[in-house]
């Protein structure tokens, strides 16, 4: 019986597995549009995987969990924080990126990367919906527009357009208020993206700079979002073909080292990031990070020694 590893990234809004061959090749992965609110999605995503990989949970040697509800699966050996798995998932998609921005339903994370590919900071906001998926998700809602159709929209906006409340519920009562007024869906959802965008950059400068930088998480497949992300920052973003799979392919190939055994200080190194995530959330300084291992910079091949 031929073995597998599996990385899930159970996340606050969808859930992601990827299934890895021992030689690190991608044979599966499956994105379920359920949250962590229950375990559904989880279950949901990972069965998906294991029906494109043609194969049985019994096949995966190991599996390591990361996203929101990471300690909650059965089925993982071992989890990780979202840090060490979506800067790990970013480095193998595009091995040259200093700085990885990860967008999801309801954190955004900036994760700086030094020269040997490792963490050397990262600066979280998970306390507040602004600067979120949630926060866009909701005014799609609050305009009437199809989440997928928001984006697509919002780059055909002409006119500047503000939106100052960066809380979520009165950012809708201001969308609504300016719809009242007459602007049009497109000028307001401009204004929602590039409000999106400004928040984003507040946590970025607390970080610092850094190019190439490469933007993941289910809002990385919005255009507008990418479009005014750019704009504040003044560079161009790298987007990944399947930006919102980072985290679970992270966890992936840590499961690959773990069961190569290549990996003994990774557990160690992700607990020191765990410890100091409280410290790099929402309003709170900048976290250095202790030196958290990412250093596949390959999927496919053997691991060098
Ligand atoms: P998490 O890992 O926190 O569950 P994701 O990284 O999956 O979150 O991102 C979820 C967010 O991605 C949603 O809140 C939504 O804003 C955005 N999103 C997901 N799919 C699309 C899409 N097809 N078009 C635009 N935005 C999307």
């Amino acid at each position: 019986m031929k073995p597998y590893v599996m990385g899930i990234d159970f996340g606050s809004t969808t859930s992601k597995t990827v299934i890895l061959d021992m030689d690190g090749g991608t044979v599966a992965s499956a994105v379920s549009h359920k949250g962590s609110v229950s375990d559904e999605g989880a279950k949901a995503s990972i069965a998906e995987a294991l029906a494109i990989a043609g194969i049985t949970q019994k096949q995966v040697i190991r599996a390591i969990s990361t996203g929101y509800g990471r300690r909650m699966l059965e089925v993982s050996d071992k989890s990780y924080t979202e840090i060490t798995c979506h800067a790990r998932g970013a480095i193998a998609m595009v091995p040259e990126a200093r700085m990885v921005i990860d967008i999801g339903g309801q954190d955004s994370k900036v994760i700086a990367i030094d020269a040997l590919g490792l963490v050397s900071q990262f600066a979280m906001n998970d306390r507040c919906a602004a600067g979120t998926g949630k926060f866009l998700e909701a005014l799609a809602r609050a305009v009437g527009v199809p989440l997928e159709d928001m984006g697509p929209m919002a780059l055909r906006a002409v006119e500047d357009i503000t939106i100052s409340s960066m809380c979520a519920t009165f950012a809708e009562t201001e969308v609504v208020a300016l719809l009242a007024e007459g602007k049009s869906k497109t000028e307001v959802l401009g204004a929602v993206h590039a409000a999106i965008a400004a928040r984003l950059v507040g946590l970025v400068s607390r970080v610092g700079k850094r190019e190439p930088l490469v933007m993941t998480g289910g809002v990385a497949q919005n255009p507008a979002a990418v479009h005014h992300l750019e704009k504040a920052l003044g560079l161009k973003l790298i987007i990944p073909q399947r930006p919102q799979i980072a985290g679970a392919l992270g966890a992936a190939l840590i499961a690959l080292d773990e069961a190569r055994e290549h990996a003994a200080d990774a557990a160690d190194e992700d607990d020191k990031v765990d410890a100091s995530l409280d410290a790099a959330r929402c309003g709170t300084p900048t976290c250095t990070a202790p030196q958290a291992r990412v250093t596949e910079q390959v999927i496919h091949g053997p691991r060098p020694h």
